[in-house]
């Protein structure tokens, strides 16, 4: 596969931003012949089909070990538009209970009104799936690690099950990037990503992609170029500079998070730290097979739950408040008060989120820095 947009005549070295909307023909001819052709193949305008943008989907293909992908405005849009496509009236999907807020939404505010209805099951207890399929099952969807909770599960294990049933197995790999963990080489048919986080990695722009084998692809290139979720050629310049140091950054990330869980751990203000790579995690023996490193992000549980969480945001120094993740700068949050609180107390429980549940994403800081910060806004619990 061809990573290197070829160079124009002005022989640059960086890849040139292709921001035009539409594309122009020599002859009559050739515009007929470009709008017949339904493929992947022709420049014919921006919604359908950008250079810059076939960039950023030709490196996440050759990362993730795809044969096609297609990419979004955002990760939402990856996720919306994979949905509707490999689902029709009367079909059922497979969710992981921990899966992101608004694919919690659209999974049952939205699918149910079009006649596809859904199932829940808890990523800790992963042969409750089983009983879950049916006849019309078409679709089984996780996140590994799940957000926030930082669940995890067996990819092969599932893959087997979907495959053994013409079902399929679709990964949302946003926490882990193919830096971390390559959901196809498990079996997972359809993988998505928000570039929104890791991918772009300092918080710039928004973006998504779903990558997976050419016949798959195809009827997502063609809901996408008709339905118009398109990703924007800026956004995936922007995104393909980022990716040439995607292995470097994550490689940090992680280095950083994992000295952050560990010395937290038995902290005083805290009941619990999880991390992917930290020996007590509920599935880290998973983890330790299927990822590089354990990731980026690191959770922990401050024993005063809620009004703990306010304090403890409101007493950081550094790091900063906000919802984004993936960040070069390190981010706080706490999802019971922010992201999460429109969700009643059971369906906070559904999807892992405790009342005192923070959320760090550990960015490229120093990381005694980093841990100092932390240090001093728990001292405030104390
Ligand atoms: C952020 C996120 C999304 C949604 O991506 P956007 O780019 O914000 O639309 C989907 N899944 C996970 C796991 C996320 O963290």
């Amino acid at each position: 596969m061809r990573i290197q947009t070829e160079r124009t005549a002005q022989k640059e070295h960086s890849t040139p931003l292709f921001l035009t909307s539409s594309f122009v023909y020599d002859s009559a001819e050739d515009m007929a012949a470009a709008f017949a052709d339904d493929t992947l193949d022709v420049n014919i305008y921006s919604r359908f089909k950008n250079p810059s943008v076939d960039e950023f989907i030709e490196k996440i293909c050759v990362l993730e070990g795809a044969e096609e992908g297609v990419a979004t405005a955002t990760g939402m849009a990856a996720v919306f538009s994979t949905f509707m496509t490999f689902l029709s009236k009367g079909d059922h999907i497979i969710s992981a209970s921990a899966v992101f807020g608004s694919t919690h939404a659209i999974l049952t505010k939205y699918l149910p009104k079009w006649g596809i209805s859904y199932s829940y099951f808890d990523m800790n207890e992963p042969t409750s799936v089983e009983e879950l399929f049916r006849p019309e099952t078409k679709m089984l969807y996780v996140e590994t690690p799940s957000n926030p909770g930082l669940d995890i599960i067996d990819l092969k294990y599932l893959a087997d099950l979907c495959h053994a049933r013409n079902v399929l197995l679709v990964v949302d790999n946003c926490f882990a990037t193919p830096a971390v963990q390559q959901p196809i080489a498990w079996g997972a048919d359809l993988v998505i990503h928000s570039a929104t986080k890791f991918m772009d990695g300092q918080g710039r722009v928004l973006g998504g992609v779903v990558v997976g084998r050419k016949e798959l692809i195809h009827p997502l290139y063609l809901f996408i170029r008709n339905t118009g979720p398109s990703m924007s050629p800026f956004n995936a310049w922007i995104l393909s500079k980022s990716l040439e140091t995607l292995f470097i950054r994550m490689d940090r990330h992680a280095d950083s998070a994992f000295k952050l869980a560990t010395a937290l751990q038995g902290h005083p203000a805290l009941s619990g730290v999880k991390y992917p790579f930290l020996p007590d995690h509920p599935q880290y023996e998973i983890a330790r097979r299927q990822m590089r490193n354990g990731g980026g992000i690191v959770t922990f549980e401050l024993k005063g739950g809620l009004p703990a969480g306010r304090k403890f945001l409101n007493s950081l120094k550094m790091l900063s408040m906000t919802n984004n993740l993936g960040d070069s700068r390190s981010i706080a949050s706490h999802p019971a008060s922010t992201t999460h609180s429109k969700l009643t107390e059971e369906e906070r429980q559904a999807v892992g989120i405790t009342p005192g549940l923070i959320r760090i994403s550990v960015g490229l800081e120093h990381p005694d820095d980093i841990l100092s910060d932390i240090l001093q806004a728990l001292q405030t619990e104390q």
